[in-house]
């Protein structure tokens, strides 16, 4: 990109017409801070109004475009407190219309009696009226018009930002750039798939002139999103695993074998498949990246206890990172009995250890003592250092960031890395994202699982549910119940489970015993809770999404899901992943209280699957345009206007094309690749960062 350019599009949103400080806060809140940013702000949607009619044609309950002259001044009618409405008399040579508009006096001064304007708004057709509500106006003797006689661009806008002001805007900011946007295709990617110039792209997006436009436009714009997308984790991958030399483990297969046989059960072939995969990475001296994707409750932690069991009996260190001290504690503690029968050493890491506890830990992994250490966050900090660390796992990845997944293998030379995720993504899509990581899949459950029945209700059947809930303590069972998820903050979420602990614990269930999990309680006490649900001396956990991840009480039955229409398909999922997990018969009972139809599609889908990833593709279909697929949660740059679901096919060209470009050139090092290049850097400082760390 020629310098000039780059640095216009750097600029703050201020140098471009119409922005002043009030302004520019109002784009702040849309994430609108440079030049770039504002033009990347793409249209979500494009109203056609360029189909001018006459007022006899106007039609029902649609949005029309029609010319017309003001036959009276506006006239101003008070209806109630705080609404007033303004109405006009409009004709034109076919019919009259009424324009009423509410709480907007300055349509008193700026329309004149006599004069032509352009209208477009909502037709409403009444007995013996016709009426347009809102209309949007223009003079019709304009030269260029910008809200009416074409097809407008519609933007996720805020309050007191109008699509009139951010059209306004945009069209000045393109003016800005326009005609200088540089390509940072090659030539020869562009032919072969057909897309359009850079700047054409960019004008048309914002102010087509047909649908053609804007397809054409967002196919070349998509395509390069993708592109770069692919292209940054592809690269990343080579520099990650590229010529770097790897640790070969022993080729111990028959000791394997005896460690398989200890552990009580027979793998299931998924994770037989699995293991092999990660066997032969560790054997040879490539450094290992892997992902192992697999379903809630599919046994992916049986899985790392093999590897880092190999680590270990080559005689190199295992450490494992996992987002929660529960979750750290419970795989210690089942880690811990099956490595102690082989005499392998496992410790325990966390934020709440004493200090006399940590340093004492620290120095046994300083000099080797431990074996394998279990640990959250608190195993990448500065003062952990290792003996030999040879393998590096990573569960449920995407709480972690790429970089800290770097800076935890930094602690040795060029350890294997295994990173295990629940996120359950369709497995195209999969294939395409980790696009850093080659891919493991256990897509199959231990035997024996029955699947949790799930029942969407509402409130009238609460005292139903209850009685059920009371039933299945009594018969030995557990019960959680998860309150709703409150956006707004932490705090007040951890007031509202206290508040329905507190509540259950003294009416419906109170001669239960009743506990309390929430993210804002001490780790230590958190912990506490944990335990004593494990051991049956709770009855009913009331607690927050933070039992969602991994957590495993086998004996716990039942899911209990208050406003379950406000979670994500693929969190109810991980949240019903708790229960199941022991040999009787599991519920989730998800209490819906939304009427739409979209909350009650999406209830059906849990109640007719249990397959994660149908889910994830059915909530992907059911969201569909408009609502991005999670990105952010994969610690990826953001997409901002593919969509992953819909645009699989130019995702799958985009792969093509980055692969085929690497081909050519591996390190970007030619000259029709250098924008690429700079690019990518741009889109990708953190991965990148993360990478010259190793
Ligand atoms: P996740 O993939 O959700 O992390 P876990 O590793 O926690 O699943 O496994 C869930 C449960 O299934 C655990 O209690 C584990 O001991 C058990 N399990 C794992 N693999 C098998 C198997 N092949 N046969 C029987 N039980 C298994
Ligand atoms: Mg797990």
């Amino acid at each position: 990109m020629n310098g000039d350019m780059k640095e216009i599009l750097k600029k703050s949103i201020k140098n471009v017409k119409g922005v002043g400080d009030a302004r520019a806060k109002l784009f702040h809140k849309l994430g609108i801070f440079s030049i770039e940013d504002l033009i990347t702000h793409f249209p979500y949607d494009y109203e056609d109004r360029s189909n001018i009619k006459k007022i006899c044609q106007l039609t029902d309950g649609e949005s029309c475009t029609f010319e017309g002259i003001i036959m009276s001044k506006v006239t101003e009618r008070k209806i109630r407190q705080g609404l007033t409405l303004y109405q006009a008399y409009i004709k034109d040579d076919t019919g009259t219309i009424i324009a009423t508009w509410y709480n907007q006096p300055y349509i008193k001064k700026v329309l004149t009696v006599g004069e032509s304007y352009i209208f477009y708004g909502k037709i409403v057709r009444g007995y013996k009226t016709l009426e347009v509500q809102n209309p949007v106006y223009e003079k019709a003797c304009k030269e260029e018009h910008k809200n009416t006689m074409k097809i407008v661009p519609v933007y996720h806008a805020t309050a007191n930002l109008t699509q009139n002001t951010i059209r306004t805007v945009m069209q000045n900011a393109l003016e800005l750039v326009d005609g200088n946007l540089e390509d940072v295709l090659p030539l020869w990617v562009r032919k072969k798939y057909c897309l359009c110039d850079i700047n054409y792209a960019f004008s048309n997006i914002h102010f087509p002139r047909n649908d053609g436009d804007i397809k054409n436009a967002r196919y070349r714009l998509v395509f390069e999103e993708l592109f770069l997308l692919q292209l940054g984790l592809l690269s990343v991958k080579t520099v990650l695993s590229d010529g770097k030399e790897g640790i070969a483990f022993a080729p111990n297969r028959k000791e394997m074998v005896d460690f398989i046989n200890s552990i009580g059960f027979t793998l299931t072939n998924a994770q037989k498949r699995v293991w092999e995969e990660i066997e032969k990475d560790m054997e040879s001296n490539r450094v290992m990246n892997r992902l192992v994707q697999g379903d809630v409750g599919s046994g992916k932690t049986i899985v790392a206890a093999l590897a880092l069991a190999k680590a270990v009996k080559s005689g190199y260190q295992g450490a494992m990172m996992v987002p929660t001290e529960i979750l750290a504690k419970q795989h210690y503690e089942s880690l811990k009995d099956i490595m102690g029968k082989h005499g392998i050493n496992v410790a325990l890491l966390v934020g709440s250890q004493t200090k006399k506890q940590r340093s004492e830990i620290l120095s046994k992994i300083e000099s080797g003592e431990v074996n394998i250490v279990i640990g959250t966050h608190a195993l990448i900090e500065e003062k952990v250092k290792f003996s030999k660390l040879g393998l590096v796992i990573t569960d449920e990845q995407h709480r972690f960031g790429v970089r800290q997944r770097a800076m935890l293998s930094n602690k040795g030379i060029n350890p294997d890395i295994l990173v295990m995720t629940a996120t359950p993504i369709p497995r195209t899509l999969a294939l395409i994202l980790y696009g850093d990581l080659d891919i493991s899949i256990i897509d199959e459950l231990p035997p024996g699982r029955k699947p949790v029945k799930t029942y969407a209700v509402d409130n009238s059947m609460r005292q139903r549910i209850n009685n059920f809930i009371k039933k299945q303590i009594l018969e030995g069972r557990q019960a959680y119940i998860i309150c709703p998820l409150v956006d707004e903050s932490d705090e007040i979420e951890a007031k509202s489970a206290l508040k329905t602990a507190e509540k259950i614990a003294k009416e419906d269930f109170k001669d239960f015993r009743v506990g309390l999990l929430h993210g804002k309680m001490p780790a230590g006490e958190k912990e506490e809770v944990m335990q004593k649900f494990l051991k049956g001396e709770i009855d009913i956990l009331v607690s927050t999404t933070v039992v969602e991840v991994g957590v495993n009480v086998p004996n716990a039955t039942l899911m209990v899901v208050e406003n379950a229409e406000r979670f994500g398909l693929a969190q109810l999922h991980q949240l019903r992943g708790r229960v199941g997990r022991g040999p009787h018969q599991s519920y989730c009972i998800l209490y819906n209280e939304s009427k739409s139809q979209i909350a009650k599609e999406r209830m059906k889908v849990m109640q007719e699957t249990t397959d994660g990833f149908v889910i994830s593709e059915k909530d992907l279909l059911i969201r569909g345009p408009g609502e991005f697929f999670g990105t952010r949660q994969h610690g990826l740059p953001d997409l901002k206007i593919a969509n992953l679901y819909r645009d699989m096919e130019i995702l799958k060209k985009a792969q093509e094309a980055a692969q085929e470009i690497l081909k050519r050139d591996r390190n970007l090092f030619m000259e029709e690749n250098l924008k690429l290049k700079e690019k990518i850097a741009e889109k990708f400082i953190e991965k990148i960062h993360d990478v010259s760390l190793n």
